[in-house]
């Protein structure tokens, strides 16, 4: 089934650069009000804007305009927006808690103040309190863990910074939308079995019986040390990773990693477990292509793009968001002198992120519609905001 997808570009050829049309703040209303968004929100409705925080070495993270904008159009609208992330894996970085999660987010200038809108972890503090949902007709995983803090909520506006997904092999898959309802809405556990192979062992060899891994354990009983020798109980284990990250000799280790292809399924389920509970038609999808590298957000980087600015591109569907998005992407001239040189795709046309097989493993799985039709956002729609 097509579905459509709204766009709005980031270059207006006919426009000279001092034409206001050019503000990105205009940009963002006009795409939401082409796709009558403010018809799907009732007065009093809980809008969750749901995004990557990033991680604070990393400036290719959305502006906090975008989020600004977006929560100025729900209270608009009648709505309550909130601004949510989940916890990262493991207990290594600046994702490890609700506490280290918000405070890295103002490192990014996202505030309640300069966002209009509070800053919630939907996973709770330490990233484990998920609702179980079983996958319907699953790729690779049986059951999946949904971060609490979206069941009931009324909507969901989904803004993903569109970049690529390379964490064994640069430039081999994308981050956008599907990775954002994936990914970015389940708990540490999802993140887990997305990466690695349950379950967590200990190596014997390794361990000293130093007991540091006991200390952040969200499940007092999961592991234990007794004889100088630590022991996880699969059976009450969360896979969150904290003990993992922890050990000194990294005596705690998962049983296998995943390939990206691999991990491009695990998206694929748990986009469609976050769908099951939260219900479809609830979410909405915008992609900012604006400052495209090819390494995601989560890591400490801050990268050269190596495209041009594409523009904002919405849609209700998270595949024909991503597609319509790296169709866009791949038509564009790769900017010389970049990483665009390194993968040979400065030529309009070439693909910009290799071999990525996420639109194939969504078909399959039956997840939204790679059939798309790009719509241009309408200027005439949008009145120019009085601040
Ligand atoms: S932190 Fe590592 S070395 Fe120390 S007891 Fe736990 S598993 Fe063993
Ligand atoms: S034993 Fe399991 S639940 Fe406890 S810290 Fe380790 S991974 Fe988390």
């Amino acid at each position: 089934m097509t579905k459509n997808v709204f766009f709005s570009p980031a270059w207006l050829p006919n426009r000279n650069a001092s034409d206001r049309s050019g503000s990105i703040i205009r940009k963002i209303r006009k795409i939401f009000n082409s796709a009558n968004f403010s018809e799907k929100i009732n007065k009093g409705d809980l809008v969750c804007i749901k995004t990557n925080f990033g991680d604070p070495g990393n400036a290719n993270v959305v502006r906090p305009v975008v989020y600004r904008t977006v929560a100025e159009i729900i209270h608009k609208a009648g709505g309550k927006p909130f601004l949510a992330e989940t916890n990262g894996h493991g207990y290594m970085n600046h994702k490890r808690s609700a506490a280290h999660y918000i405070d890295s987010a103002t490192w990014h200038g996202l505030t309640i103040g300069s966002v209009r809108a509070p800053l919630i972890l939907l996973d709770g503090f330490w990233g484990v309190d998920g609702v179980e949902v079983k996958v319907p007709n699953n790729l690779v995983l049986e059951k999946a863990w949904v971060a609490r803090g979206l069941v009931g909520v009324d909507h969901v506006v989904s803004i993903s910074h569109f970049k690529g997904h390379s964490p064994y092999k640069r430039g081999q898959s994308i981050a956008a939308s599907l990775k954002n309802l994936g990914i970015g809405c389940t708990t540490k556990t999802g993140k887990y079995l997305a990466h690695f192979d349950p379950p967590l062992y200990v190596d014997e060899d390794k361990c000293d019986g130093c007991k540091r891994c006991l200390s952040k354990c969200p499940v007092p009983t999961a592991i234990e040390v007794s004889n100088g020798k630590a022991r996880i109980n699969e059976e009450l284990c969360l896979l969150c990773g904290h003990c993992k990250s922890l050990c000194p000799p990294k005596a705690i280790v998962p049983s296998g990693l995943h390939s990206e292809e691999l991990l491009q399924k695990f998206i694929v389920d748990l986009s469609k477990a976050t769908l099951e509970v939260v219900g479809k038609e609830k979410f909405t999808f915008l992609n900012s292509a604006y400052d495209i590298v090819t390494g995601c957000d989560c890591r400490p980087v801050n990268s050269v793009p190596l495209v041009p600015d594409v523009g904002f591109l919405l849609s209700s569907d998270p595949v024909a968001a991503d597609r319509a998005t790296l169709d866009l992407v791949n038509e564009a001239s790769g900017i010389p002198g970049t990483e665009a040189d390194q993968l040979d795709c400065v030529a309009p046309g070439k693909e910009k992120f290799g071999t990525c097989r996420l639109f194939e493993f969504c078909e399959t799985a039956g997840l939204g519609s790679g059939d798309y039709e790009l719509i241009k956002a309408s200027p005439k729609k949008t009145p120019p905001l009085r601040l």
